[in-house]
């Protein structure tokens, strides 16, 4: 029985677990045998049997107390970002090998409360910078697809664990595109929330005013499940937490699509969307309209404009935040060096990988004075302008849609190292993480090399309810999220 226990859907597992035809033990060593025997596909940095078994055993004794909490007993694995007690938290960063949180961030904690047990923790780009998890210091991700290709990044981990069924579900941070992108590259389904939904407190930071949490799972419906857990008002860590009572997002679900007006941005078509994600975004829109939706045809028309904009004000914020690594207070600290400037300036240049740096000083360029007028100031104008270009479409459609990439996942080392390369693939993630707009991804149908084609739904702030029932609408009509990639 618990060979296709991988096979379930959160919300079977959920119910098998409740109705103690298999335990939270049980279950949580299958997911551990499976990541164990899939351990060279790259996705976790952390498993700890003993820290899970312990975990799954209090869920067991949740579940013979009679506690009915939505996720009791689910094998839950979370991205390096996330601090946790119990696993290292590293961010895919030397800076912080080893390093061990006092504390579980909050996401990780109401996962706990609504019954997860932590499976352990996942491979990202260093500090979540990046798009194809090869930026990460403890190596890539492969995509469970074709090993030969990136999953997608930052949290390609998280989208390589779920396709392969090495985990039911797992957390994603999502900055300008990071759950959204590996999603769609690894066939999964993922959300990233309104900004602010969800507590930042304990999630490494990149740049404060982008970095949100969100489920990835294979399914809407999945996703509904554990967003409801994650989300909520955190006062006391996190002043950014938006004031709004936690909802139940399954309740969303099972709306008809009939007159859902579907905006499509023609600047989401441009030249450079390669011919076979078209056809599969061509394919999903007609998809919809068969099930009723009406296409409407908007603009965003400063879509381009995102990628400079978004690129100076994450670095500026990256700058600032990671200040914070100065091999004082906590995680790398040089060997060798002489007075505590030489400390400082040893332990960085050691304890961060190319990447990380190129960024703190684009950063600390556009900052400083003299160009903060002519960089950061002019990117938070045009930031406001393409956030008002969101609501001008509003007032035309319900949902927005469109390729969540230019490409399918593409070649590991197919970029060569170039990072602009990296920065122009995610055109499409940034304009809604820049507005602070919740945006999810779900697979609908394959392209090139038959690696899967994610298409983004984007929606006004706090409908997530919306975006989750139009996504669930589709999984309902086609089967897209139940493919899975061969030998997993
Ligand atoms: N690829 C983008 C970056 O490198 C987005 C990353 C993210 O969302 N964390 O910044």
């Amino acid at each position: 029985m618990s060979a296709d226990l991988h096979d379930l859907s959160v919300a079977e597992l959920a119910k098998k677990l409740q109705g103690r035809q298999v335990s939270a033990s049980e279950a949580a060593q299958h997911f551990l045998a499976r990541s164990r025997q899939h351990a060279t596909l790259g996705a976790f940095l952390a498993l700890d049997e003993e820290a899970t078994l312990a975990q799954a055993r209090a869920a067991d004794a949740r579940i013979a107390s009679g506690d009915r909490a939505p996720l009791l007993g689910v094998p839950v694995a979370h991205k390096d970002i996330f601090v946790t007690r119990d696993f290292p938290s590293t961010a895919g960063s030397k800076m912080l090998q080893d390093y061990r949180s006092p504390f579980d961030a909050t996401v990780v904690r109401k996962l706990a409360e609504a019954g997860a047990v932590t499976l352990g923790k996942l491979n990202c780009d260093e500090f979540a910078m990046g798009s194809s998890n090869e930026n990460s210091a403890y190596g890539p991700v492969k995509n469970p697809w074709d090993p030969s290709r990136i999953p997608g990044g930052s949290s390609g981990g998280s989208a390589a664990a779920v396709a392969a069924r090495l985990a039911p579900a797992a957390t994603g941070t999502d900055t300008g595109g990071s759950i959204r992108q590996p999603a769609s590259f690894c066939g999964i389904t993922g959300i990233k929330p309104t900004y602010g939904r969800a507590s930042r407190y304990g999630m490494i930071a990149y740049a404060s005013s982008l970095d949100q949490a969100g489920p990835m799972a294979r399914s809407a419906e999945d996703c509904a499940l554990l967003l409801s857990a994650m989300c909520g008002p955190d006062p006391d860590c996190d002043s950014t937490s938006l004031d709004l009572p936690a909802e139940d997002f399954t309740r969303a679900l099972g709306g008809s699509m009939e007159g859902l007006r579907i905006g499509v941005p023609k600047e989401f078509f441009a030249e450079g969307v390669a011919a076979d994600v078209r056809a599969a975004i061509e394919g999903a829109l007609r998809e919809y309209e068969k099930l009723g939706a009406r296409r409407v045809e908007i603009s965003l028309p400063r879509t381009e404009l995102a990628i400079p904009v978004y690129y100076i004000i994450a670095p500026a914020e990256a700058s600032s935040n990671l200040s914070r690594f100065d091999g004082v207070k906590f995680g790398y600290r040089a060997k060798k060096y002489g007075d505590l400037l030489d400390m400082y300036r040893k332990t960085r240049a050691e304890g961060f990988g190319e990447e990380v740096k190129a960024r703190i000083m684009i950063g600390t360029y556009v900052l400083s004075h003299g160009y903060y007028d002519a960089y950061y100031l002019q990117a938070q104008k045009v930031r406001r302008m393409i956030a008002d270009d969101f609501q001008r479409a509003f007032q035309q459609c319900d949902v927005i849609a469109g390729p969540v990439a230019p490409s399918v996942a593409w070649k590991l080392g197919g970029h060569g190292g170039d990072p602009l390369a990296d920065y122009l693939a995610d055109i499409f993630t940034l304009p809604g993480s820049l507005a602070g707009l919740p945006g999810m991804s779900i697979p609908v149908g394959f392209g090139e090399g038959g690696m899967p084609v994610g298409l983004q739904l984007i929606g006004n702030y706090f409908q997530e309810g919306r975006l989750l029932n139009a996504a669930h609408g589709f999984q309902q009509a086609t089967d897209f999220h139940l493919c899975k990639p061969e030998g997993f």
